[in-house]
């Protein structure tokens, strides 16, 4: 038998590609290594423009469900100047969520099912099948079973990830690639009181708080990558010091029971890869992954899939219109994405705000319109130079705090 599309990887870009070309009639098979429920390695801030991918497609209902506090208030501290408001509307959505893995992975897999994929678990994809250079199905291996079986797809669409498999044996081209440079480390917490999230950034740290599921919080903190064997020390100690420089978040933490281990990474690398070629597609991280300091990788994820499921979907006959369809849909992602990858991998550099910057953040902070521009630039629903272009900024902080900030900007 032969599927239209097989996705290898199950979570936020994989399962919500398959849910979407389930749901338009075509046949799915998606293949993950993992059980679901599963987790992962994630802080799991779900952006307002994610949450509106998820109403839109009627899943927003069943994740409220699980317990998820809706996050609308945010508080930003950078060089101690505070910005505090509301996000944006986008789309009609207001808030973002920050779900565990757990649920919303299994989540967007049951959807999946749901809309009329076939999702195999505990499957491992080991190798490609090509015919004359086009990929043209998998070789995969059940965790039951020693034998290896082949599947045979008209496109096989990669979505497993930043060291994608699929990605490596296509040989996808990588573009704008910088290295690692921050580290990010998180925790959970019982009895930690938040009234929305929390962002701080001083001398070369972040750190933040989101209201997660069960009424925990989650803690985040970001080091320079260069401090690695310094964090990894004392994971736990050096988050909670990390938090003690974050207003009152550490003496908050203090009082409250500290429920999982510290974990995190050094393996923050930040590229883009070309998301097509002959019989297959990349979506999600194994395309495009970037430092999480954004907290914007899932719900790139989450349009990915709207994207390329929409260009598979138009594409799926001839040849040419199939070719067509994928660059387009190369071209929107790229695009959509390059100035807040700009800005996100200048951030997880960790510089400390410059003292022009600072002033913009204060000019920021004292016009309520444009904090609410602000916290919808960093959660990817206004486009940056709605707040960055040099008229705004001359706006906000005068020509000479414009010079200033010109000045200090390469970082
Ligand atoms: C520490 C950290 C914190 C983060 N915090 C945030 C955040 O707050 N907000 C945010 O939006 N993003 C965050 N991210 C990024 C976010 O986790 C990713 O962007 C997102 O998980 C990408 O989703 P995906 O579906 O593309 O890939 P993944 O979530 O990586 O899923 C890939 C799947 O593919 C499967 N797979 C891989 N290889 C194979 C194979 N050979 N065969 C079968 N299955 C395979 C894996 O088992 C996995 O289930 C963070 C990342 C890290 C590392």
């Amino acid at each position: 038998m032969t599927y239209d599309v097989i996705v290898v990887g199950a979570r936020v870009a994989g399962s919500s590609t398959a849910m979407l070309l389930a749901r338009a009639g075509l046949h799915v098979l998606v293949l993950d290594q993992a059980r679901f429920p599963s987790d992962t390695l994630s802080t799991h801030q779900l952006q307002v423009p994610g949450v509106a991918r998820l109403a839109r497609w009627g899943l927003l209902e069943k994740l409220l469900a699980t317990g998820v506090p809706a996050t609308g208030r945010v508080r930003f501290e950078n060089g101690g100047v505070v910005i505090e408001g509301a996000y944006p509307p986008h789309d009609g959505v207001e808030t973002m969520l920050s779900p565990r893995r757990t649920v919303l992975d299994a989540l967007l897999v049951d959807a999946a099912r749901e809309a009329g994929a076939e999702v195999r678990e505990a499957t491992t994809v080991e190798g490609l099948v090509f015919d004359g250079g086009r990929v043209t199905g998998v070789r995969c291996r059940s965790k039951d079973s020693a034998s290896t079986m082949t599947e045979r797809g008209t496109l096989v669409v990669g979505a497993d990830g930043r060291h994608s498999t699929v990605a490596g044996m296509v040989g996808a081209a990588e573009y704008n690639a910088r290295p690692s440079r921050s580290m990010a480390f998180y925790t959970y917490w019982q009895g930690l009181p938040v009234d929305g999230g929390e962002m701080y950034a001083f001398d070369n740290r972040v750190a933040s708080a989101w209201p997660t599921n069960d009424g925990l919080v989650m803690t985040y903190v970001a080091w320079p990558a260069a401090e690695f064997a310094a964090f990894r020390q004392d994971p736990a100690a050096n988050l909670l010091t990390t938090l003690d420089r974050a207003g009152t978040l550490g003496e908050r933490a203090r009082n409250a029971v500290s429920v999982a281990p510290t974990r995190g990474t050094n393996d923050l690398p930040n590229v883009f890869r070309k998301p097509f070629g002959p019989g297959w597609v990349l979506v999600g991280d194994a395309g495009l992954t970037m430092d999480p300091i954004t907290g914007l990788g899932m719900g790139h994820g989450l349009r990915d899939a709207e994207l390329a499921s929409r260009a598979i979907i138009a594409g799926l006959g001839p040849q040419a219109r199939l070719d067509a369809e994928m660059a387009r849909y190369a071209r929107q992602r790229d695009k959509q994405t390059k100035a807040i990858y700009d800005f996100t991998v200048s951030l997880a550099s960790l510089n400390p705000a410059t003292a022009a910057e600072r002033a913009l953040f204060a000019a920021i902070a004292a016009r309520p319109r444009d904090t609410t521009t602000f916290f919808g630039t960093i959660n990817g629903s206004v486009p940056m130079r709605r707040l960055f272009s040099p008229g705004k900024l001359i706006g906000l902080v005068g020509v000479r705090g414009f010079m200033q900030l010109a000045r200090s900007r390469p970082r």
